[in-house]
């Protein structure tokens, strides 16, 4: 029996019903009546229960936190998140990029690091991975390449064949394959992994003056793996692995964190770099751009409503705060328009509406009306006008995030440099990071990958593809496959 201090049941508008367990019948045996709008009010929710999952990234989990500036790096942004001192709330939300909403968080498979900074002028998203490098380098190839890591048509199966086709015929993938593939293409852990803004982004300090940086978030926890093996077992055990272990490990108080490191370029090196430095299959080597130190992560509040607060939190790479800005990535640039373009679709119009992607900066923009609009619009509803409506103020927050091009309307690759190539870098990876025992597991990845289902001519394409990245690794892969 409920009293004053217990919650009573009530339907969505609030009214006290009078059943939990028990629809509005004709008698205990008769008929449903059509009048129970509480028991219609239940089966018509449950049916809306879900929403579109996304595509891709669809499984994931986060968590809330902070992000603490512990040097000071105001010579090379103006923004205020990255000021001496400043402490900003963070939302975090983790992911394995091929797999559906319920899939095992142990695949094979890059895994998203997507941050939303609630700044005092603006949210500020990093929408990265836990790889400084991708698989492509222009957002036309994007489609094709998720639908060829996704579900064949016919069987609805994945399929390896489709996958190592798209790579094979794709060259520039192949320093992100061979990072997929080595030891950190499975972590232990989301705890214990690095996470990359993978692009090259701008920053503008308060003279105007800009740079490229790269955003590194380095793991406090220590960079941990999962064999393959390790990883089968536990996709059977538990598909959820990864999002209970930052569930339990924030909720037992030990907070994992990051610290925040950058790479920094001057604006006119990159116009003579000896490799195209907005290319996203590359890297810019430490020797030549080392890490500056900013500050540091730390996740402290898991959610309350995985729907409201982790489901329905959309991040959006073209969330530039003043002083940061894009670069001419061309993978960047389409990304600027996709990923807000893919809320829309799947959250609506207004989702910035949600409280999960709201800002706690004020919001004066002239936006209006549409599905799910919760927040009040005043007049005036236009600009300009004279009625005391929000005017922009160029004077404070001039468009300087910006650089010069000029040409002819083209479809083409980046201008080659000296240094430009699809399997150099890779090379470096198996040569000169990865140990003996790292090369060991490589070669066994890569073999036991393509021998499920990978035919030819796409298996002769694969072997020639590894011995372009490492002649020695290709000729080990052959081996294992008896080639
Ligand atoms: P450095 O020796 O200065 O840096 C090597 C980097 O490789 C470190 O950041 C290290 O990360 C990371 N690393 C170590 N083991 C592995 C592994 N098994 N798989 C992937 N990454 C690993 O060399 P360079 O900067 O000259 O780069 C050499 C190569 O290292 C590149 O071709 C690239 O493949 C890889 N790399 C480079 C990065 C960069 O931004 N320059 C970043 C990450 C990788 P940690 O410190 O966390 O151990």
């Amino acid at each position: 029996m409920a009293n004053d201090e217990t919650k009573y049941t009530t339907n969505d508008a609030g009214i006290p019903v009078s059943s939990d367990e028990h629809s509005l019948t004709v008698g205990p045996d008769g008929p449903i009546l059509l009048q129970d709008h509480y028991l219609i009010e239940q089966m018509a929710n449950f049916n809306r229960e879900r929403i579109p999952e996304r595509q891709p990234h669809a499984k994931g989990s986060g968590a809330f936190g902070h992000f603490e500036v512990t040097q000071d790096v105001s010579a090379y942004t103006k923004a205020a998140l990255f000021q001496p001192g400043v402490k900003t709330d963070t939302l975090i939300r983790f992911s394995t990029v091929a797999g559906e909403r319920g899939s095992p968080d142990t695949w094979r498979d890059p895994r998203g690091f997507a941050l939303k900074f609630y700044t005092t002028e603006g949210n500020f998203d990093l929408v990265g991975n836990n790889t400084p490098v991708f698989f492509l380098r222009d957002p036309m190839k994007f489609q094709h390449f998720i639908r060829s890591q996704k579900r064949r048509a016919d069987s609805g199966l994945r399929d390896h064949d489709m996958q190592w086709d798209f790579w094979t015929l794709s060259p520039e993938s192949a320093h992100q394959v061979t990072w997929l593939m080595g030891d950190r293409g499975i972590p232990k852990t989301w705890r214990h992994m690095n996470g990359y803004s993978s692009h090259t982004y701008m920053w503008v300090n308060a003279d105007g003056e800009r740079f490229w940086v790269k955003y590194h978030f380095k793991t406090d926890q220590g960079i941990e793996c999962l064999t393959q093996e390790e990883a089968d077992r536990i996709a059977g055990e538990d598909a959820d692995y990864h999002r209970r272990d930052l569930f339990n490990n924030i909720a037992e108080g030990n907070y994992p964190s990051w610290t925040l490191k950058v790479q920094i370029m001057p604006f006119k090196d990159a116009e003579t770099y000896r490799f195209n430095p907005f290319d996203l299959t590359k890297v810019w080597p430490h020797g030549d751009y080392p890490v500056h130190e900013v500050g540091r992560l730390t996740l402290t509040r898991n959610p309350t409503d995985f729907h409201t607060e982790i489901e329905q939190a959309a991040f959006e790479p073209n969330s530039f705060v003043p002083g940061t800005g894009p670069s001419p990535d061309k993978m960047l640039l389409g990304r600027l328009f996709s990923y807000a373009d893919a809320h829309r679709a799947r959250l609506g119009v207004n989702y910035k509406q949600i409280p999960v992607n709201r800002p706690k900066s004020p919001v004066h923009s002239y936006s209006k009306d549409g599905a799910m609009r919760v927040e009040n619009v005043s007049d005036p509803v236009y600009a300009p006008n004279s009625k005391g409506g929000p005017q922009a103020d160029p004077q404070r927050y001039p468009e300087v995030a910006t650089w010069n091009a000029s040409g002819d309307f083209i479809r083409a690759a980046y201008t080659l440099r000296k240094d430009d190539d699809d399997f150099g870098q890779a090379g470096t990876l198996v040569r000169e990071i990865m140990d003996d025992a790292q090369r060991d597991r490589l070669v066994s990845n890569v073999a036991g990958h393509l021998s499920k289902g990978v035919t030819e001519p796409v298996l002769e394409r694969a072997l020639e593809y590894w011995r372009n990245i490492d002649k020695e690794t290709g000729d080990r892969i052959a081996k294992e496959l008896g080639k």
